[in-house]
């Protein structure tokens, strides 16, 4: 049976999409094609697709990566639309598809403390977890208690050591799963407190950060302690422009799309970058970001 068969049984044809195009699903808003794109709404669903012989890319918001033009070989799954939750006491638990965004204010709602450093950060969950991401001090590693995922023979496993670090985690490093869900552990706060917090985190990216255009966040990881945008600023890159991509002029550590930027202007850009500040402080420095499709 053809692939689009195999989905259509599977999952709605809303949540199917064909040849379609990831600039439409990334935050840089560039990228070519996935032969197929799927959200599927519930992990069971997934489940199903990840028996399908093809090959299976996992996003979750697309807002760390960076899709080449020439798209996606075989099925693209987005979590997206996987955002059941819970909240037992300090404990929610919540699927790999919830928005960070809204898990931070569900969790001020009801006056737990621990996620306002994740109210700007515009990916899901389990995107988060991959990336151990952080802002303001704050990061999953703080608040990760366990996390189920499956594996490559599809079962569905359960872990509390996420080897958290910089930017990477267990699933970035050890095991090659598909994160479904995760119990994150709070703490009891006051509530008004909370959304101040939040607050001001939003103010400050709002000032700093070019959220007004199109980027996946910082492009640069920091190098061994090193602010890399700094020295972005320092070598007179910011506003550096390759076709479509530029150096931030707000911000040197975003690499940032003007409009019409294809993914090789941004890569490009990025190799430009990387030359320059290993040319003037012999300095390597990594993307951040993933780099995925053909
Ligand atoms: C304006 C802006 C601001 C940002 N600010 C920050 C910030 O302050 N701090 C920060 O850390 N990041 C920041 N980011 C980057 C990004 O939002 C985070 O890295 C986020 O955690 C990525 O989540 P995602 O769901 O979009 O993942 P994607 O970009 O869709 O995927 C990222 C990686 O995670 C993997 N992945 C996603 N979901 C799963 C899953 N369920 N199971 C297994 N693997 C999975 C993907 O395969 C991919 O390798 C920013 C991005 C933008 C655009």
């Amino acid at each position: 049976m053809q692939i689009l068969e195999k989905l259509k049984q599977i999952t709605d044809e809303k949540n199917i999409f064909v040849d379609e195009l990831m600039s439409k699903h990334t935050s840089f808003k560039t990228g070519g094609k996935a032969e197929y794109f799927v959200t599927p709404e519930s992990k069971e669903e997934l489940i199903e697709i990840l028996k399908i012989d093809s090959p299976i890319t996992i996003i979750g918001n697309g807002s760390n990566l960076l899709v080449k033009d020439n798209g996606i070989k075989g099925i693209v799954v987005s979590t997206i639309k996987l955002r059941n939750y819970k909240i037992d006491g300090d404990t929610i638990e919540a699927d790999a598809g919830m928005p960070l965004i809204m898990l931070s204010k569900i969790a001020a709602e009801n006056g737990l403390t621990g996620l306002e450093f994740a109210c700007g950060i515009p990916g899901t969950l389990g995107g988060a977890i991959f990336m151990n991401a952080g802002a303001y001090g704050g990061e999953m590693n703080d608040i990760v208690v366990s996390s189920e995922y499956i594996d490559k023979e599809l079962n569905i496993r359960e872990i509390t050591e996420h080897k958290f670090e910089y930017r990477r985690s267990i699933y970035s490093k050890e095991i090659d799963g598909i994160i479904l869900s995760a119990k994150l552990k709070l703490q009891q706060g006051d509530i008004d407190q909370i959304k101040e917090k939040m607050n001001q985190n939003i103010e400050s990216r709002n000032s700093k950060q070019p959220i007004n255009m199109p980027s996946a966040g910082s492009t640069f990881k920091r190098k061994d302690g090193v602010i890399v945008s700094k020295l972005i600023d320092e070598a007179g890159l910011k506003g550096y422009t390759i076709g479509g991509a530029q150096v931030s002029t707000l911000h040197a550590g975003f690499i940032v799309n003007k409009g019409d930027a294809t993914s090789q202007d941004i890569i490009d850009l990025i190799q430009y970058v990387q030359q320059v500040i290993k040319d003037k402080y012999e300095i390597d420095i990594e993307t951040e970001i993933k780099i995925i499709g053909e």
